[in-house]
């Protein structure tokens, strides 16, 4: 069944109109959908998932971050899980949601591990200033948190004391 409503149709050739062949699609607000889920069940188990359906307009055969694992999402059940949601190209360049674990494996608090993931992404990708990527992590202690370079990135949490509550993450710029 066709999926293309007339109205995306028509942003869609306004924007082949304004644009030529590989131009980058602008990652904000409207134009990216990763869903990336982490948990932590009563045995202290992590799990995670992501979803997207990638960024909008991008070019015939492009693969995101979010279906390689390590790059938008990846679990090790002895130290933590981290997902990302943003421009794919630069996640999947430092090997993102790994790097995320890794810094918590190291002793980094789930936050602070996100930050230095954004660092590492920072000094890797020169138009910085122009991407949006977000980074969400949980550890072993049920701790979480996120980082993201542009602001506006919320993201949603529920444990036992808290219940359930949106979070805005903190942020580069
Ligand atoms: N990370 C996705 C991609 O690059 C975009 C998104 O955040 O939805 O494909």
């Amino acid at each position: 069944m066709p999926l293309l409503t007339e109205a995306s149709k028509e942003r869609w050739e306004k924007w082949r109109e304004e644009n030529s062949e590989g131009t980058k699609a602008e990652i904000n607000v409207e134009n990216h959908d990763t869903i990336g889920m982490l948990a932590l069940d009563a045995n202290g188990n992590l799990s995670g998932a992501c979803t997207t359906s990638g960024v909008g307009y991008k070019i015939h055969g492009r693969v995101g971050d979010s279906p390689i694992i390590g790059a938008g999402l990846y679990v090790d059940n002895d130290v933590g899980a981290a997902t990302a949601t943003g421009w794919g190209e630069a996640v999947i360049r430092i090997c993102g949601s790994h790097l995320v674990v890794e810094y918590m494996r190291q002793g980094h608090s789930p936050t602070e591990a996100c930050r230095l993931a954004v660092e590492r992404l920072i000094e890797k990708n020169p138009d910085w200033k122009d991407i949006q990527i977000g980074f969400l992590a949980l550890n072993k202690k049920g701790e979480y948190g996120a980082y993201c370079i542009q602001p506006g990135f919320q993201y949603a949490a529920h444990d036992p004391d808290n219940g359930p509550r949106l979070i805005d993450g903190k942020s580069k710029r």
